[in-house]
């Protein structure tokens, strides 16, 4: 008698990204791990999703910031900013700045 509880594709569906990321803990992960052995469908999407957090950790190392980015752009926020809406401002330009970069 199994008396593991069943999951359904949708479930699966729900928790596949984090489990991807290794954000699910036992029992749960089992189950889903369980679930994608014999759902091809399911598998296949975990397997599309693994594929993504590899290659996004292989291009982490390249997008370090140049070195002394980080304290030129604060240094920069704290010396031409003195109000808090312009300092507002000033952060959303550094935050769109490192998007782009990112
Ligand atoms: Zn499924």
């Amino acid at each position: 008698m199994n008396t593991s509880p069943t999951i359904s594709c949708d479930q699966f569906d729900e928790q596949a990204e984090d489990l991807a990321l290794g954000h699910i803990d036992e029992p749960q992960r089992s189950q889903l791990l369980a679930h994608a052995s014999t759902c091809p469908p399911c598998q296949s999407l975990l397997e599309g999703l693994g594929t993504v957090a590899d290659r996004l950790l292989l291009l982490a190392p390249q997008l370090e910031p140049p070195a002394g980015f980080e304290s030129r752009a604060l240094a920069r926020v704290n010396t031409t900013t003195t109000s808090g809406t312009a300092r507002f401002r000033v952060s959303l330009w550094a935050a769109a700045a490192i998007a782009l970069i990112i």
